[in-house]
């Protein structure tokens, strides 16, 4: 058996990330999905606990302060962390762990575990396709649709700093390809 990988999966807000990232789990129980801390509000659909730990941004400062945290970023106004504690139970028990982080927090795992982190960038044919796919799901305000929007340029610039770049246009396409990769690097 292979050493425990951590499978980092990125891309601008409304690529399709987390659908994907879900249905990679569904087949792969034996993974472990790193949950992280974040400041921002819930939604309808997510659990605390399940899809984030939902914190204040006092607790935020405390993992940072006490280096509870292997890398976090400031997106859109809130913060967002992966935690020690999800990569250190996960490989304790020689789980390999799947992340669903931003660009930045892609690359600072890429430099913390260069051997045995691998990088999958989710991408959209386009951008009036991301613009369509973040207003069906309906979570964003005018606002906050703008601040995601706008974070998309600087995005897109760090693809090519990615092991590899997953084009989501038809679902179960890009869902079978993450696959392919994953399956080739336990190899
Ligand atoms: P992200 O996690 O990257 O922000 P989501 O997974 O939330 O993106 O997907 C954004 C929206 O697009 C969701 O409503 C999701 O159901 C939808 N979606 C994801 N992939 C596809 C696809 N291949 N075709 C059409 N809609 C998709
Ligand atoms: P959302 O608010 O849509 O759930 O997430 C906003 C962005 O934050 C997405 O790109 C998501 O992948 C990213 N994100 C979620 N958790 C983390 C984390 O722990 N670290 C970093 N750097 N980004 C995260």
């Amino acid at each position: 058996m292979s050493n425990p990988k951590l499978i980092v999966v990125s891309a601008p807000s409304g690529c399709g990330k987390t659908t994907i990232v879900k249905e990679i789990l569904k087949s792969h129980p034996e993974f472990h999905f790193s949950v992280s801390a974040t400041t921002r509000a819930k939604r309808n659909n997510e659990t605390d606990g399940k899809d984030y730990y939902f914190i204040t941004k006092e607790e935020f400062q405390k993992h940072i302060e006490n280096d509870t945290l292997i890398e976090w970023q400031k997106i859109y106004d809130d913060y967002y962390g992966t935690l020690v504690s999800e990569v250190d139970k996960s490989f304790a028990c020689g789980k390999s762990v799947v992340f669903d982080i931003d660009v930045l927090g892609a690359l600072s795992i890429k430099k913390k575990y260069p051997e045995d982190s691998m990088l999958i960038f989710i991408d959209v044919p386009d951008m009036d396709i991301l613009n369509e796919r973040l207003k069906n799901r309906k979570t964003e305000s005018p606002e906050t649709l703008k601040k995601r929007i706008d974070r998309v340029e600087m995005e897109m610039k760090q693809k090519t700093l990615f092991d590899y770049i997953v084009i989501n246009d038809q679902l179960q396409q890009a869902v079978d390809e993450v696959e392919k990769i994953i399956s080739n690097n336990f190899n």
